[in-house]
């Protein structure tokens, strides 16, 4: 069996953006895009950033022609976990135009170089978005203050435009119930999906898409991640690009 994760020559992919959600009033000062992945982009002024950008300064989006499918590990999911994590789906898909498509549940633990191409557990496609629930004990990237962290991962073709075919959100189950009730769960969820369409953290407090929302206001999407998230979904149908077309690495 091949199995994968890095793919050498023509994609770049496997990108997250870690989240950190302060336990305590804002450090100050906290470093600004503190827990960004390397080539997260800093704030443009705007109120948003994305997580990767082209040469031509468009950002990395997903295709718009084809759902993006997802798959649920449900293990230690919080009282009314569903149903805030399909309300936070809907409200990404209602800003961004891009459709979302349940895959069904899974086994699948994250890992951070999770396989895009996992023919054994998915069939011969790329592996549909993994969400799930976890804590530093499994997960090493949400030790700390991290309540969850989310994000992307792009393939391209030579002289082809880079798109997002698949990524990971991992919530850490302690550390977001303790923020609050539903809506501190639901903050959570929006921003480690708006992660996962391509935006980017950025230093301006009154995001949702600022690292640190404990003791904040802002629960929902704002301005600046609303403009934001209609530029990712302004994307294009795409030819797809066949996971076995691409030789990976491992
Ligand atoms: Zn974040």
């Amino acid at each position: 069996m091949r199995s994968w994760f890095l793919v050498t020559t023509v994609a770049v992919p496997v990108l997250l953006s870690g989240c950190v959600v302060s336990e305590a009033p804002a450090p100050a000062p906290a470093p600004p895009g503190q827990d960004l992945s390397p080539d997260g982009q800093a704030s443009n002024g705007d109120g948003y950033a994305f997580v990767h950008t082209r040469d031509n300064g468009e950002p990395v989006r997903w295709s718009t022609c084809d759902p993006i499918a997802y798959v649920v590990r449900p293990d230690g999911e919080p009282e009314g976990g569903r149903r805030l994590l399909e309300q936070s789906l809907e409200r990404v898909s209602e800003a961004t135009g891009l459709e979302f498509e349940d895959a069904g549940t899974t086994e699948e633990a994250p890992a951070q170089r999770r396989p895009l191409h996992q023919p054994d557990r998915y069939g011969d496609r790329w592996a549909p978005v993994l969400i799930a629930y976890s804590g530093p004990e499994e997960d090493s990237r949400l030790k700390g203050r991290a309540a969850g962290y989310g994000g992307p991962a792009y393939v391209s073709v030579s002289g082809g435009t880079p798109r997002y075919v698949s990524g990971s959100v991992v919530f850490d189950v302690e550390q977001m119930t303790s923020m609050g009730g539903d809506e501190a769960v639901g903050a959570v969820m929006l921003h480690e999906l708006a992660h996962l369409v391509g935006l980017a953290h950025v230093d301006d407090r009154g995001q949702l898409m600022n690292p640190v929302l404990y003791g904040r206001e802002v629960t929902d999407l704002q301005a600046g991640d609303l403009a934001g998230l209609e530029e990712l979904g302004a994307g294009e149908c795409y030819d797809p690009i066949e996971p076995r077309s691409i030789r990976g690495s491992g």
